[in-house]
């Protein structure tokens, strides 16, 4: 757990950063609200904060409302560390959206117990939110959770003018499948195939199931024609794929898919939107180009 340390003072920085240290934990240290704030706006930022109050620039308390004002993903969780003692400061700091409040100077035993309190919030919502975002049937990513994924990284292909690419595939004649060995052997289906483009995605990657029986991956850093590449080793691994049906094992159902990709265009106004449409058109002109095959979106 990485632990976020915002204090002005230099020996007071240094004896929390070391004990925290002591406890194991991974410490990033600021000495101000603003220094805190761009930490905060990272990637991996940390999710535990312990911040003074009184601090030049932006105060203790100003970090506090800003956290809660932001609608970043992922809960944080402030404990305040300040000598502001009295009744009506730790309501303040309680009000202005901290989860915890101690004075200075802290008692270790004390601190230790209400850090483990943070971390076990923070633990809580990391699975609930794993839950929420995770397809049940076949360990995917939810399409909700996918769009806010790819949202975020979109926008931070554009930013930093950077390759994406974005996969929409489709299995072929999926409803005769259910139709004819009914809907047991059919999910069994959707698991393995949701299995095969997982398989081959890598560490960036990720998968989410966008409909019934169609899946879209986004592949942050990937230029065509490596994306054709990619999607055309998936096709061929879905296609070699044999699935064993339910209602008798010694039968097995052969697969396939529809593939089509697209490539962020970093010229011009392309959007999420935009780049999801050419996807789509992809697929539908590998599904009208007599299916089992991979298309590129045109620019
Ligand atoms: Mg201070």
């Amino acid at each position: 757990m990485k632990i976020l340390i915002v204090e002005d003072e230099p020996v007071s920085r240094r004896l929390l950063e070391a004990t925290l240290l002591r406890w194991n934990y991974d410490v990033v240290t600021t000495t101000d609200g603003t220094e805190a704030w761009e930490v905060l706006q990272k990637p991996e930022a940390p999710s535990l904060v312990i911040s003074d109050w009184m601090m030049p620039d932006m105060d203790g308390l100003e970090l506090c409302h800003r956290i809660r004002e932001s609608e970043k993903l992922g809960y944080t969780y402030l404990v305040m560390l300040t000598t502001k003692g009295r009744k009506e400061d730790v309501i303040k700091g309680l009000e202005a959206g901290a989860d915890d409040y101690l004075t200075k100077p802290f008692d270790h035993e004390e601190l230790r117990c209400r850090v483990k309190i943070g971390e076990r919030i923070i633990n809580l919502e990391r699975k609930i939110l794993q839950l929420a975002n995770t397809d049940s049937l076949t360990g995917s990513l939810t399409r909700r959770a996918f769009m806010e994924k790819i949202e975020i990284e979109v926008e931070r292909a554009i930013r930093e003018d950077r390759p994406l690419s974005l996969v929409i595939t489709d299995l072929d004649h999926f409803k005769n499948v259910n139709d004819r060995y009914g809907h047991q052997t059919g999910d069994l289906v959707l698991q393995k195939f949701a299995e095969q483009l997982c398989t081959l995605s890598r560490q960036y990657d990720f998968v989410g199931r966008y409909g019934g029986e169609e899946f879209a991956i986004c592949f942050p850093g990937v230029d065509d024609p490596s994306v054709i590449s990619i999607a055309e080793r998936m096709r061929k691994q879905v296609a070699d794929l044999r699935v064993v049906i339910m209602a008798d094992s010694s039968c097995s159902i052969q697969i396939t898919a529809s593939f089509g990709a697209a490539t962020l265009q970093r010229e011009g106004k392309e959007t999420l939107t935009s780049l999801i449409a050419r996807a789509d058109d992809a697929l539908y002109k590998a599904k009208r180009k007599g299916r089992n095959r991979v298309c590129l979106a045109n620019d």
